[in-house]
C-alpha cells in the first residue's frame, strides 16, 4: 500500500470504476490514512465513540479485500505480530487486507486502509475532520449488489 496524503485522489478507484462500473464515473474518491513511516501526521487522543464507530466499519463493511495483508510500518516499542489483530469488546478483527469507506457530508467517498483503527487506537494518527465526522454519522459506501467488493 503506498503513501498517499491525506484528501489526495484515491489510486485505484477511477480504474475500479471503468471496470466494474462502481462508484459512478467522476464521483470524487479520496485517500485517508495511508501512512508511511517517513512521512509525517497529525495526531490527537481518539475518544471512544470514534473508536466503537471505526472498529464497527472494519469488522462488518470492509471492501476492496486483497489477497495479503500489509502490515504496520510505523514504529513499535516491541515488534507487532505478522498480522494486525485488534480487539474491541468480544470481536476482534484482522487488519490490513481491505478497505473500509465512508461518504462526507459533501459527497466524497472516503477510503482508508481498514489498518487506519490500528493507526488511530495505537499511533494516535488524527484523520482528516471530515472523515471522523463521516464514520461517526455511518455514512457507509455500500456499492450496489453485484460489485464484488
Ligand atoms: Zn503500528
Amino acid at each position: 500500500m503506498p503513501y498517499q496524503q491525506d484528501l489526495t485522489t484515491h489510486p485505484y478507484l477511477e480504474a475500479m470504476s471503468r471496470v466494474k462500473g462502481w462508484p459512478p464515473p467522476g464521483t470524487p474518491a479520496l485517500t485517508v490514512g495511508w501512512l508511511a513511516p517517513e512521512h509525517d501526521f497529525p495526531t490527537a487522543l481518539p475518544d471512544d465513540a470514534f473508536l466503537d464507530a471505526l472498529f464497527y466499519l472494519c469488522a462488518h463493511r470492509s471492501i476492496i479485500r486483497t489477497r495479503g495483508f500489509h502490515n504496520c510500518l510505523l514504529p513499535h516499542a516491541t515488534r507487532p505480530a505478522a498480522i494486525c489483530v485488534v480487539r474491541r469488546g468480544d470481536e476482534e478483527v484482522r487488519l490490513g487486507s481491505a478497505e473500509i469507506g465512508v461518504v462526507a457530508a459533501g459527497g466524497e467517498l472516503l477510503l482508508a486502509p481498514n489498518l487506519v483503527f490500528h493507526y488511530i487506537e495505537e499511533h494516535h494518527y488524527q484523520p482528516p475532520a471530515i472523515f471522523t465526522e463521516a464514520v461517526l454519522a455511518r455514512r457507509t459506501i455500500t456499492p450496489p449488489a453485484g460489485v464484488p467488493f
